[in-house]
């Protein structure tokens, strides 16, 4: 691994029928995408390469999701990864990482 960023994947956590926590008639997986999208298009105004791992409510079990962020920029190791999630008050924590 070199200093050379390629990029910043942004991951918006649940989609489809994992909706994530719910509460207040929000739903977890909404506002993940929500925070998801604004973070990218940021990251593109500041001319910093980006790409998200699903741009729709969509459902992605675990391992699509992790090829998705390996395929995404070809798995280099110089990349970062967000993994936007927005848990409820007492609830584990479960993601791409557990
Ligand atoms: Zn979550």
């Amino acid at each position: 691994m070199n200093n050379n960023l390629v990029g910043v994947i942004v991951d918006a956590g649940h989609g489809g029928m994992d909706s994530g926590a719910t509460g207040n008639g929000l739903q977890e997986k909404d506002l993940n995408l929500q925070a998801s999208t604004y973070m990218y298009n940021r990251l593109r105004e500041l001319g910093i390469p980006a790409k998200m791992t699903r741009t729709e409510d969509e459902y992605l079990p675990k391992n699509e999701r992790i090829a998705r962020v390996k395929e995404l920029y070809n798995n280099s190791p110089n990349t970062i990864l967000v993994a936007n999630h927005i848990n409820s008050g007492g609830g584990r924590f479960s993601c791409i990482c557990d």
